[in-house]
């Protein structure tokens, strides 16, 4: 017979088995999307740029988490512009049917890089292309579909066990842009985000993965070469320092900043100041994964809704056709849009779709994920509302859509509020009810995803 002490080790063996099976398993991988041929260039109206050059690789990455109940949710950032409807469609159901994660444990953010090459028909009334930039376009999108597929699939296949680790950093590169409008913006306030909020990933000893995010259009530069702005700067910071991590940069509510000062004409000047910048936003990220972080525990509670955002009404048809045949280039495009949709559709729709989705950490860390060009007012508001230090507020996710402006935003005026829309194919301004329609949807979800299924 066995001695009795014999079972006492094996015991604890089994015990420490059981833990780590309660826990997280996350998976890592990236996939690079640098183009091999001049491409235009996406993210500013007007003309259209091709690319010349490649500063350096631009990606799509992905973060697979799998907890303790065996729901695999997976986040893919990406140093793109952002996305369509019809590419979130598409990628949606790639992930559903090929590698079995629902929609709602989807999350699609992009940076809003604006030095990366144009996508399918993301701010397509932007674009007048010749047939052969159309083809670039369209080769460069289909590699953008297969890279999503790959990197979805690769962050899967290396699920393994993790820990999760939460706080926030600082760094103080966005300002308030709508300040830096001319002399009649200045009665607008600097309203700023400079949070970084920080999620790693862990292995035991081995940092696999760092999630971090800011709220600042990556429009620091505005040339003619490839590049992830101070967003791709900073991930390439922070893979050089930390070898064998990935770094996913998250965009958050930057719709109404940049990062300024900015430097446009003199190209090396201007890429070294990106270049900083980055630093700067991955030394806040650093400082952060040097101090004590919080664990965070499972399971992932998800929640995704939509609400209607109605819109003011739009240019009657007569007045649309009166004025077109005097206008060129993207305002005519516009017009020739909307005349089509009273053509066709009756009249341009008044109201948008507007999806949100929340993921809840156990009690941890609460995830938002808005849609579109989110202003920085919904970022301090739901961090008000629901916790400053364990609320993280991204935006940019799902489509592009359009900038999403608060109701002081909207009412102040300007580019983000109101004089922005046409150019994302909408007849008009958001109505006075985009704020509490988004807040209601928001807190909604909250409380649906911070509840424990039955
Ligand atoms: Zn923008």
């Amino acid at each position: 017979m066995k001695s009795p002490r014999f079972l006492v080790p094996l015991l604890a063996i089994w015990q420490i088995a059981a833990v780590s099976q309660a826990g997280w398993e996350a998976g890592l991988a990236k996939a690079d999307i640098t183009p091999g041929d001049p491409v235009p260039l996406a993210g500013y109206g007007g003309k259209t740029r091709l690319s010349d050059r490649v500063e350096h690789a631009i990606w799509l990455k992905a973060l697979a988490l799998r907890d303790e109940t065996g729901a695999t949710s997976v986040i893919v950032t990406s140093d793109l512009v952002g996305l369509s409807d019809k590419m979130i469609a598409r990628i949606a159901a790639m992930a559903r049917d090929k590698h079995g994660i629902p929609r709602e444990r989807l999350i699609l953010n992009a940076s809003h890089n604006h030095s990366c090459p144009v996508t399918e028909d993301v701010l397509w009334l932007y674009y007048e292309f010749t047939p052969e930039e159309a083809a670039a376009k369209d080769r460069y999108t289909a590699r953008v579909y297969e890279q999503y597929d790959a990197v979805i699939g690769a962050a899967i296949a290396d699920l393994a066990p993790a820990e999760l680790a939460y706080d926030l950093g600082l760094a103080g590169v966005a300002v308030n842009r709508r300040r830096a409008r001319g002399p009649e913006s200045r009665a607008f306030g600097n309203q700023v985000d400079q949070d970084v909020p920080v999620l790693t990933v862990r292995s035991g000893d081995r940092l696999r993965g760092i999630l971090f995010g800011y709220s600042c259009h990556t429009t620091a530069l505005g040339g003619l070469s490839i590049n992830g702005d101070y967003a791709g700067f900073a991930q390439l910071e922070l893979e050089k320092s930390h070898p064998g991590a990935v770094a996913l940069f998250v965009q958050n509510c930057g719709g109404d900043a940049n990062p300024l000062p900015r430097i446009r004409g003199r190209d090396a000047e201007a890429t070294e100041l990106a270049a900083m910048y980055g630093r700067i936003l991955a030394e806040g990220v650093r400082q952060a994964i040097g101090a004590q972080m919080r664990p965070i525990a499972g399971p992932l509670r998800v929640a995704m809704g939509s609400t209607e955002l109605p819109l003011e009404e739009g240019i009657p048809l007569e007045e649309l056709k009166r004025r077109a045949p005097n206008l060129t280039g993207m305002p005519r495009r516009e017009f020739e849009h909307f005349i089509r949709q009273y053509e066709t559709l009756g009249g341009p729709p008044d109201h948008v779709d507007y999806p949100v989705q929340v993921w809840q950490f156990g009690k941890d860390l609460t995830f938002i994920a808005l849609t579109g060009e989110t202003v920085v007012d919904y970022s301090l508001k739901f961090k008000a509302a629901h916790g400053w230090n364990d609320t993280w507020v991204s935006g940019y996710n799902n489509d592009l859509l359009s900038y999403v402006p608060s109701l002081r935003v909207l009412r102040e005026g300007g580019y983000e509020g109101v004089t922005g829309m046409f150019e994302y194919g909408h007849r008009a301004q958001y109505t006075e009810a985009v704020e509490e329609r988004i807040t209601a949807l928001v807190d909604e979800l909250v409380k649906q995803a911070g509840t424990p299924a039955p």
